[in-house]
């Protein structure tokens, strides 16, 4: 199977943006807003603080009751380090496949949104359709969150979402919630040969042993859903930053470390039990020594999951306009978790494969879009007259 013309050569031209998430997406964004203004579709923006990027929410068809919500993110990963066969900003066929950055994650879903947009305001939207793109997607879901806010004030919410993150089609009614954090300890600096220093790498070091102990309990005892891939929770410390000579004891130290929760077990008291531990069996003695030293931990990002029962009318929906009869739960984060708590029922269904993004020469094969646009079809057949 093969797309339609028009959908290739949207998703070229959006591809030649380069939106990786460090750069602007405003030209993006321009164009988009552009071509669907043209087609009468009413446009809201909403900008980051320095108005360099901006999320896209728009309304094709009737504005006066819910709509279906398409939801996806503008900005990429960075090419960088990586070693392309082709420019990674232009979408070139080998194979029966699409190379380019973004193909799979995921340009190719906003491109088949916009290039069937004009055929289904001349089909004539009975339910309206919105389109949700974002910035900073791969930042942690930060620039969705101001569309979010903004459509929380608006006076009629969709009733439903589609996130179109490459899942092969699959239908994608659950994923972990992701929350990052970093702990900078605050040591004492000495000579090494001296006793009156407090080691900031050796107070990370056993909160670090700590997080892994509690991974291994979760690992053994739970909670358990085997739907999720692992079936458990994870923990686990990515960066470690500390000392800067072995005959000084360490002043600083800073580390980040991340839960993924399944959706259900909850984050905040596993934040909480590593943060107990580190005032309670860490920082006393610290603090002995010296009184201004100690630990800090801030929250840096946080995603919730999501998990909708498989009778979900939501699911339900989206699983018969794909024809699957089975649904999926993944381990990595989407906004799907965000619109959920927002009160849209969301799911995450869209062509391409993630194992196939974030790599030097992504991909999307043409099967997986011919399957993405017969999707967006079918949803024509259900929104219009
Ligand atoms: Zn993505």
């Amino acid at each position: 199977m093969r797309p339609s013309p028009a959908c290739i050569s949207m998703i070229e031209r959006l591809v030649a943006f380069d939106t990786t998430s460090h750069r602007s997406n405003l030209d993006a964004i321009s164009f988009l807003r552009e071509t669907l203004e043209a087609l009468g579709a009413q446009c809201r923006l909403t900008y980051d603080d320095e108005r360099r990027k901006a999320n896209l929410y728009a309304t094709l068809g009737p504005t006066d009751r819910p709509g279906i919500m398409l939801s996806g993110h503008t900005d990429v990963v960075p090419v960088d380090g990586q070693t392309w066969s082709s420019d990674p900003f232009r979408l070139t066929e080998r194979n029966s496949c699409f190379f380019g950055r973004g193909s799979a994650d995921m340009k190719s879903f906003i491109g088949l949104c916009m290039a069937l947009a004009p055929e289904f305001l001349a089909r004539g939207l009975e339910t309206p359709l919105h389109f949700s793109f974002s910035y900073d997607e791969e930042m942690g879901c930060v620039g969705v969150r101001r569309l979010i806010s903004d459509m929380a004030g608006l006076p009629i919410k969709p009733k439903l979402c589609i996130v179109g993150e490459p899942t092969g089609m699959q239908v994608i009614a659950g994923h972990k919630g992701k929350k990052s954090l970093r702990c900078h300890v605050h040591g004492k600096e000495c000579h090494s040969a001296l006793a009156q220093g407090v080691n900031a790498v050796e107070a990370a070091a056993e909160v670090i042993a700590h997080i892994s102990t509690i991974q291994r309990r979760i690992r053994r005892d739970g909670p358990f859903d085997q739907s999720y891939e692992p079936p458990y929770t994870t923990l686990h410390t990515g960066i470690v930053k500390g000392g800067r000579a072995l005959n000084i004891v360490p002043r600083d130290c800073e580390f980040e470390f991340e839960i993924r929760a399944l959706p259900g077990h909850d984050s905040d008291a596993l934040f909480e039990e590593i943060r107990r531990f580190a005032t309670s069996q860490i920082e006393p003695e610290m603090k002995a020594v010296d009184p201004a030293t100690g630990l800090e931990f801030e929250i840096m990002n946080n995603t919730t999951g999501f998990d909708l029962p498989d009778d979900h009318p939501a699911v339900r929906f989206v699983s018969a306009l794909t024809g699957a009869n089975q649904t999926g739960r993944v381990s990595f984060g989407t906004e799907a978790g965000l619109f959920n708590d927002a009160g849209v029922p969301t799911v995450v269904c869209g062509p391409g494969f993630i194992e196939q993004a974030h790599r030097p020469d992504e991909f999307i094969s043409a099967d997986q879009l011919a399957q993405g646009e017969a999707f967006l079809r079918r949803l024509m057949d259900y929104v219009c007259r």
